[in-house]
Formats: structure tokens, C-alpha cells, sequence
């Protein structure tokens, strides 16, 4: 694949490969902006078929990671690593230690943090070697796991997308359906029984419906069928690329409100949707809340002041869906102009930084 082509594309500013051939690592490190900060993002490990597939995926991600921080009104750039390998087998403390030397090399320009296949005792060994790896075990001073506080922001948005539909933020029984009940899905189901809203849940995983059926009381549905039914919201928990030409045609519903990443599967999806009168709230958006939490390790972990900043994901939805209705752009679109737009403004700024001073480190 010829690569530069491919990083002028979308304007990434570097990429990065590591390899060590005592532990097998084989991995991708890809920083597509440093505008308002280090370029923080996840790191997924996964059975990539080939490595041009998982330059891709990294290439695409670390772009996604730049419009989620910048929505989110981080001092944050957007980064993110791929290692090639199975999660289930091939993982080692040696290829941890190996990738946190890696890592460390960039001395923070990347600071990377769980993601798909990774986990927070993973983090801690890549911490062992690194200072610029986040999401880390409370017993270590960590954040532990973020996916509570996404759903909790996801809760944040679910209010204003219900202010800009109904004209209130209360959610008392209205209709979600709720795609993939793991750890975020699960947890955005607790906090919807909570409010007493009508709650759906599916999952390929029948374990997983039968957990969320026995604990909250919800209703099962099969993940084929998931689709039509009809409610107020549907909201992708699962995978990416769920929203797409054969999907949106049967959605029954009034908003979509999920925590999956890159939840369209083209950027013309993002028009069906509209045109079919329903709002979407753009995924990384409404998602922010666990780059928030981590975020917040940077200066000495808060829980407090994590979630009081998760809870301004309400704010940012609303400015977004009320800056589509200005511009006369979807939502997706919108977000993405307003990200675009704070880059801009401030990202020059960066100039007048030294090294590592806008992290607290
Ligand atoms: P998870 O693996 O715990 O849960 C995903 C669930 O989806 C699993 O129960 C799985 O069985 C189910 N699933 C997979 N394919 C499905 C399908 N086709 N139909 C129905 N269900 C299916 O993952 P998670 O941490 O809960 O993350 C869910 C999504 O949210 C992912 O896309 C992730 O990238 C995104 N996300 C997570 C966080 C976080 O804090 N964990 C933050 C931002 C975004």
C-alpha cells in the first residue's frame, strides 16, 4: 500500500511501526493530529488479516479520535495505535513492556489507553514502562473502567436529544431499544431503567440478553429483528458500521443514540438517516465520555471532576444539533465542522506551548 498517499488523504501527521521479535509485537502507532494537544487514543489489538487492513483501520481511528476530542473541548489531539495479534493468545507481560517502550519513545506526543481487545491491567504493564499510558486500575491511581462513565454520557446526550425533540430532558416512558448489552450497553440500560424508561435489549451473544433480561427487567428482542421495532431511540452499542443502506430503510424510530464507534457505515449514511426525519446524535460525540474520564488521569484522577465534565456532553450535543439546523447540515456533518472549526481557532496556539506543558506533566 503506498503509504503516503494514504496519510495526505486525511492529513495525519505521522506513522509509526514497532516491532520486537522476542515477543511478536507488531504494531502501528498513527498521529494524525497534535493541533490542541498530544494525540490521544486507544490501543486495539486485533487478528488484522493483513497489515494493509490494520493501517487502515489506524489511520481511520486516530482521525476519529481528533473530531472526539476537539468536540469535546479537550486540549487533546487524536491518535491511536493497532498491535497485530489475537487478544486470546497472543498476549504477554514482554510484548506489553516492548509496546510501553514504544510508546515512550514518542515522550507523549501519543498517549495511548485501552480500546477493543485491551484492558486496564494491560494498561498498568504498558505503564510500567511509559508515563503516557492511561486508564489505569483505581488500586493504581487509574480511572479503571471507563464504560459507566460513557454510558453516563451517553445518558447526558439522551437529554438533549430529548429537549430538541420533545422540548423536555425527562426520558419517563419513552421507547429505547438498546443494540448490545456489554459493558457499555449494560450499563446505559441500568441508567434508562433508572429514569423508567421502556427499555429493548438484543445481543448475538444470547448470555448477554438473558443478564440484561434477569437483572433490569427489560424485553428481549433477536438481533435480527432489532431494526423494527418500533421506539423513540435506537441505540447502537455494539459494532460499527451498523447504520447503512440496508439497516436505515427499516429503523422505526425517532433518534439514534448510541456508544459504537464509527456507527455509519458511509458518509452518505448519514443523509439516508436525515432524510428519513430521523436525528441522529453523532456517535463521537455522544461517546466522549470515556476519553473524558481518562483524560482526566493526566491531572491527577478526579472522579468528580470527570463526571461533572462528562455531563457537559448534554451541552455539546445540543450546540451540535442546533449548529446543524444553522448550517443546514446533518449532524454528522455539523460535528465534524465544529471540531474542524476549534482546530482552527485555537490550534495554533500550540506555538506559544513547551513540551508536555498543556498536560500537567
Ligand atoms: P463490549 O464488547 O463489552 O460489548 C459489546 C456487546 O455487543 C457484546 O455483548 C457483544 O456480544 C455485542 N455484539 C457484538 N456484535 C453484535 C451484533 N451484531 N448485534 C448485537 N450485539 C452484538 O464492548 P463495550 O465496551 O460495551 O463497547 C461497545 C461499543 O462502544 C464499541 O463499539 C466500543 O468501541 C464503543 N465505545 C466503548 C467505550 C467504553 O467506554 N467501553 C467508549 C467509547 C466507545
Amino acid at each position: 500500500m503506498p503509504v503516503f498517499e494514504e496519510v495526505a488523504r486525511e492529513g495525519h501527521e505521522q506513522i509509526l511501526y514497532g516491532y520486537d521479535e522476542v515477543s511478536g509485537l507488531k504494531t502501528i502507532i498513527a498521529i494524525h493530529s497534535t493541533a490542541l494537544g498530544p494525540a490521544l487514543g486507544g490501543t486495539r489489538f486485533f487478528p488484522y488479516e493483513t497489515e494493509e487492513e490494520a493501517l487502515e483501520d489506524v489511520l481511520r481511528l486516530a482521525l476519529g479520535m481528533t473530531y472526539k476530542a476537539a468536540a469535546a473541548g479537550l486540549d487533546l489531539g487524536g491518535g491511536k495505535a493497532v498491535i497485530i495479534g489475537d487478544p486470546k493468545q497472543d498476549k504477554s507481560e514482554r510484548l506489553f513492556r516492548a509496546y510501553g517502550r514504544f510508546v515512550d519513545s514518542l515522550q507523549g506526543r501519543y498517549i495511548t489507553a485501552e480500546d477493543v481487545g485491551t484492558t486496564t491491567r494491560d494498561m498498568d504493564v504498558v505503564r510500567r514502562e511509559t508515563p503516557w499510558a492511561l486508564g489505569n486500575s483505581v488500586e493504581l491511581g487509574g480511572s479503571g473502567d471507563p464504560s459507566p462513565v460513557t454510558a453516563r454520557g451517553l445518558l447526558a446526550a439522551t437529554r438533549a436529544v430529548a429537549k430538541k425533540l420533545w422540548g423536555d430532558t425527562d426520558i419517563t416512558d419513552k421507547t429505547f431499544v438498546v443494540q448490545g448489552v456489554g459493558k457499555v450497553g449494560s450499563a446505559f440500560v441500568q441508567l434508562l431503567v433508572e429514569e423508567r424508561a421502556k427499555v429493548y435489549v438484543s445481543d448475538s451473544y444470547p448470555e448477554a440478553i438473558k443478564r440484561a433480561v434477569d437483572k433490569y427487567d427489560v424485553v428481549p428482542v433477536e438481533p435480527d429483528a432489532v431494526y423494527d421495532v418500533e421506539c423513540d431511540i435506537f441505540s447502537p452499542c455494539a459494532l460499527g458500521a451498523i447504520l447503512n443502506e440496508t439497516t436505515i430503510p427499516q429503523l422505526n424510530c425517532q433518534a439514534i443514540l448510541g456508544s459504537a464507534n464509527n456507527q455509519l457505515a458511509t458518509e452518505k449514511d448519514a443523509e439516508r438517516i436525515a432524510d428519513r426525519g430521523i436525528l441522529y446524535a453523532p456517535d463521537f460525540v455522544v461517546n466522549a465520555g470515556g476519553l473524558i474520564n481518562v483524560y482526566d488521569e493526566l491531572q491527577g484522577y478526579s472522579r468528580t471532576r470527570a463526571l461533572h465534565r462528562v455531563d457537559s456532553i448534554y451541552e455539546a450535543t445540543l450546540q451540535i444539533l442546533d449548529a446543524a439546523e444553522e448550517m443546514s447540515l446533518n449532524p454528522n456533518d455539523a460535528a465534524i465542522e465544529v471540531a474542524k472549526k476549534r482546530i482552527e481557532e485555537i490550534g495554533d496556539l500550540q506555538r506559544f506551548r513547551r513540551s508536555g506543558e498543556n498536560v500537567g506533566r
